[in-house]
């Protein structure tokens, strides 16, 4: 598939896309012009983290899920996160993505964005791109109209005439398809594909964005070994571009990706450091093990 080609593609589909939203929001289709238009906030990592938790507490009805939590990532870094289930690592997620507000606690995205004080939306915008567990492709589309979408999307805003067009957004599109391995199958229903590769798909929605840190929770839930290798291998690519903080089960997995592990428990950080260290922490080993 040429770049010549992709674009005619891409332009068709930004045709049809057009077509179908002009007019169909409040505004007459208006509103959605502003949808791409980011915050002015620059991410300032100045101080060498792009993501600070301190002392953060979340109850709910009166069980507290997160207990003074602590956490900071550095720029670039591929922070893995284990710890038993109901440890509270989807919660950390959902604090930073504002969909929970936590009782207390500070939050922050570079040294000078208070993410306590945005909605969710708007978080998304500020670059923190978030991957639930389980795929949520177009599986109608193809692979290239779903990376295509989510490039004119953004959470649910739908981006309309006013988009940037043509060679700028294919060769987006080429970078990220190649990324995730899919350049092969840009053509493929996206619902004919493995788990794998509707999985990778879905990260290459998000890097559509362009995002400065993602959110990965149990990405290689169900996947083969040889589909865990691969999505190693993709994670390691994005570190250093992305940060990236990770939750996962799969030990040889984090054993193939990691650097710093955090092992959370009730709520809190138990451990940290090296996966080998952590695993031979003793209070590690009690939580897995131990009851
Ligand atoms: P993990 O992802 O580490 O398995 P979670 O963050 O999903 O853990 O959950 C942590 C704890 O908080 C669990 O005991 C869970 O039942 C509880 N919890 C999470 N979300 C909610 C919620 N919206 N309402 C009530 N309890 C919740
Ligand atoms: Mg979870």
């Amino acid at each position: 598939m040429t770049p010549d080609l992709l674009e005619a593609g891409a332009q068709r589909l930004h045709a049809r896309a057009a077509q179908q939203t002009t007019g169909q929001t409040a505004s007459g289709g208006h509103a959605a012009g502003f949808s791409r238009i980011r915050t002015s906030q620059e991410v300032d990592v100045s101080h060498g983290r792009i993501l600070y938790l301190e002392d953060v507490n979340v109850s709910f009805d009166g069980f507290k899920a997160i207990k003074h939590l602590s956490l900071d990532i550095a720029p670039g870094e591929l922070r893995c996160i284990i710890g038993p289930n109901g440890a509270g690592k989807t919660t950390m997620m959902d604090i930073i993505t504002g969909k929970t507000r936590p009782d207390s606690g500070t939050v922050f995205f570079g040294s000078t964005i208070d993410l306590l004080r945005h909605s969710e939306p708007e978080i998304a915008q500020l670059g923190i791109g978030r991957k639930f567990q389980k795929p949520t492709v177009f599986e109608q589309l193809t692979v290239y109209e779903n990376l295509e979408l989510a490039l004119k999307t953004h959470k649910g805003v739908r981006a309309s005439v006013f988009f940037k067009r043509g060679s700028e957004q294919a060769q987006r599109l080429i970078e990220v398809l190649h990324t995730i391995h899919l350049q092969d199958s840009l053509n493929r229903q996206a619902g004919l594909l493995s788990h794998g590769q509707k999985q990778w798909l879905e990260i290459g929605m998000l890097l559509t964005q362009d995002p400065k840190l993602l959110l990965l929770d149990e990405p290689v839930a169900g996947m083969t070994d040889q589909e865990t290798e691969r999505t190693a291998e993709l994670f390691l690519s994005l570190k250093g571009k992305h940060s990236l903080v990770v939750v996962e089960h799969d030990m040889a997995f984090i054993k193939a990706i990691s650097n710093t592990v955090t092992v959370l428990c009730e709520g809190a950080v138990l451990a940290q450091g090296p996966l080998a260290q952590v695993q031979a922490d003793e209070r590690v080993i009690e939580v897995y093990l131990g009851r």
